[in-house]
């Protein structure tokens, strides 16, 4: 098994996230907290998403630690679980990644607590919590470290560092809020470049946008650094005018994040044609976020020109009754649309 680095070097490295909304989605997560206690409470859900997505053709078993920091678990009481919840979760994702010839990823984020105003003092708590997750990750035999859904490019720097003083590959991605600009004020493009100059190996988005609006800022990032980029988007259609899932909207112009975004969530097709255009801009590491599922994942890896397991079981319409090559005329009644 080859490690980030070389992967990197050699083609497009295809990853998946997405384990809060579809855990979520399963009932094993709660909306609102999104605290992955399933790790602890349902690993056996855990394991399989992570199985599903590795079928799909998704080279990184990411750990399912977003949100699962001290102040999380804090708030939901269960401060005594951190460190089983940490270390389950790298050994679930490490015991699927052996399944097939995927990395293991140890995982940290956003973690509200950071203060721009108060950089230093809120800073060296961020640290710790940190420090911690990176120290459990790192003895649990993970390969990288992703820093993720970062807000602020003040926090991202605290990830990095921790994550060099384990000296780990480092993975960190900006959650692109709708005005292109972190809330500390840099541009996306030039907040990657403070990473990269800082010696992140890879640098990127997560979250938050969909394919469409991700792309422009993709191309201004890769412009703006020599690393390797990382897209991750949330499979969502967002628009100019609602550049964000959280800016998406309904007819009657109600907020639909987080809990009923579905009529706007991106088909497989939407997700290939993105793999396509990031790849052909220069993006070095991709995959899904929030709202992602494995038939995202799938279409992405063979639209890239690969064979993933679960290609075994892609769409043959051919053979559909109604769709098919060889329809027989008592069939055809049920084909009552318009052509
Ligand atoms: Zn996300």
């Amino acid at each position: 098994m080859t490690g980030l680095r070389e992967r990197l070097d050699r083609d497009v490295v295809l990853s998946a996230e997405g384990y809060l909304f579809e855990l979520e989605r399963r009932g094993y997560v709660k909306s609102g907290p999104f605290v992955p206690e399933a790790v602890l409470d349902f690993p056996d859900a855990v394991r399989e998403l992570h199985r599903e997505f590795l079928r799909a053709g998704a080279e990184v078993m990411v750990a399912f630690t977003y949100y699962g920091h001290r102040e999380k678990l804090r708030m939901i009481g269960r401060e005594q679980d951190l460190e089983p919840l940490n270390r389950n979760a790298l050994r679930i994702a490490k015991e699927v990644a052996a399944e097939g010839d995927a990395l293991v990823a140890g995982n940290i984020c956003n973690t509200w607590v950071y203060d721009p105003d108060a950089p230093e003092s809120s800073g060296e708590v961020v640290r710790e919590m940190y420090r911690e997750q990176v120290g459990w990750a790192v003895e649990e035999g993970a390969d990288f470290i992703i820093s993720e859904t970062n807000d602020y490019v003040g926090e991202a720097l605290i990830g990095l560092e921790v994550i060099q003083e384990f000296g780990l590959p480092s993975l960190v991605s900006f959650a692109s809020s709708s005005s292109d600009r972190t809330i500390d004020g840099y541009d996306l493009d030039e907040a990657c470049k403070r990473l990269e100059d800082e010696g992140a190996d890879v640098v990127g988005l997560n979250c938050s946008r969909g394919p469409e609006t991700m792309l422009p800022i993709l191309d201004r990032i890769r412009t703006a650094v020599s690393c390797a980029v990382a897209a991750q988007p949330a499979p969502y259609r967002t628009t100019p005018e609602q550049p964000t899932m959280q800016a998406l909207r309904d007819a009657d112009g109600a907020r639909v994040f987080p809990l009923a975004l579905d009529p706007f969530l991106c088909t497989r097709f939407d997700l290939a044609d993105f793999a396509i255009s990031a790849r052909d801009l220069g993006v070095n590491y991709m995959g899904v976020c929030c709202g992602g599922a494995p038939h995202h994942v799938r279409s992405m890896a063979e639209a890239l020109g690969r064979n993933a397991p679960a290609s075994r079981y892609s769409p043959d319409l051919s053979l559909h009754p109604i769709l098919g090559d060889h329809v027989q005329e008592k069939e055809k009644k049920f084909a009552n649309w318009k052509d």
